[in-house]
């Protein structure tokens, strides 16, 4: 087995990044592990006007490249494209085995994110990846000049809603109630913004289609019950995210919705192990409480590390 990690950090989004920053920063051996290319969930966001420091907003993707860059600078060790596929406790460390390869660590801080749900309608399996789309700044350039829908009445939805305003003719903004959950500002620039058209307490049935091409959805109001035929060329989902935990299921306590169970310093219920950032059960869930709680994260590893007894 390779030399023994002291903080093995799961995930490569913000949390990650910020703890790696942090770990190696404390003069920890410190490990990053990420199943595809650094950033995380981040990197599709198409901007970001919340994170301190850049007053007039950034992209996602920029964003976690200077993160990353902080890291590397650091001295954090990264290990892309490898996917950690176990976690098992052995004394008081931690086997990893990434790639079929085993490696030892002291800690491990869990960041690995959540990802976007789906809908679970007819036409979208059918479609994904052929006009349903979980990425506008992935996807939204293919759809300059059309029609769309957007999914969902959270921070996602509206962000991405206004992104998309920028490339198509008209983004419909498809929500199942009448009230935004998103942060009031967003919802508000997206009443202002005359390329969207609000289709409120409206549930999303079916995605339509004709020989391959995506042509529209199917719409019911919550209201009268009434059907509504909306033709668009692409559909954008944004109806909340799921926990990726499975990796620690075994391991320690998760809520009923999957996320892991932390305390104030982001330690799960097993000792040794941490949380941080969207996997965890923090209620608050952007890119500055994520890079907090890896920093968090780090600050009870590194004291763990010192006095720890095995
Ligand atoms: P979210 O806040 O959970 O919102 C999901 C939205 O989708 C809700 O409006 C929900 O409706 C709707 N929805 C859920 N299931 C649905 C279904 N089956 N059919 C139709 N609509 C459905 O998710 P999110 O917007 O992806 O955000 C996830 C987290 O990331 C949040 O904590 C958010 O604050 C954060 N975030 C922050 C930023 C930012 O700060 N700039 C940007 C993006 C995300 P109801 O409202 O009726 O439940």
């Amino acid at each position: 087995m390779a030399d023994k990690i002291d903080i093995a950090i799961v995930g490569g989004g913000p949390a990650g990044l910020t703890a790696a920053i942090y770990g190696a920063r404390g003069r920890a051996r410190t490990v990053v592990f990420e199943t595809g290319l650094t950033g995380g969930q981040i990197t599709s966001a198409s901007w970001v006007e919340n994170y301190p420091g850049f007053p007039d907003g950034i992209t996602g993707y920029d964003l976690a490249e200077l993160m990353l860059k902080q890291a590397q600078i650091a001295g954090a060790e990264f290990r892309t494209l490898s996917p950690v596929e176990a976690i098992r406790p052995d004394g008081c460390d931690f086997v990893l085995t990434v790639d079929g390869e085993e490696v030892e660590a002291c800690t491990v801080i869990l960041a690995t994110g959540a990802i976007p749900r789906k809908l679970g309608i007819p036409g979208e399996a059918e479609f994904t990846g052929r006009g349903v789309s979980w990425c506008a700044t992935c996807d939204g350039p293919l759809y300059r000049d059309k029609v769309v829908a957007v999914v969902g009445g959270g921070d996602s939805a509206t962000q991405e809603a206004l992104y998309l305003a920028k490339l198509a003719s008209e983004v419909h903004l498809i929500h199942r109630r009448d009230a935004f959950r998103a942060t009031p500002c967003l919802a508000e620039q997206c009443f202002f913004d005359p390329k969207i058209i609000m289709h409120l307490s409206f549930a999303i049935e079916e995605i339509l289609g004709e020989e391959g091409k995506l042509t529209g959805v199917r719409l019911r109001s919550k209201g009268d019950g009434r059907e509504e035929i909306l033709p668009v060329d692409g559909v954008f989902e944004f109806v909340g995210i799921d926990a990726q935990s499975a990796l620690v299921a075994e391991l320690c306590e998760l809520d009923a919705l999957g996320f892991v169970r932390v305390d104030h310093n982001g330690l799960s219920s097993h000792t040794g192990l941490y949380a941080a950032g969207d996997v965890s059960d923090t209620a608050l869930k952007q890119v500055v409480t994520a890079c907090s709680r890896g920093a968090t994260c780090v600050h009870h590893a590194l004291n763990y590390l010192e006095t720890r007894v095995c």
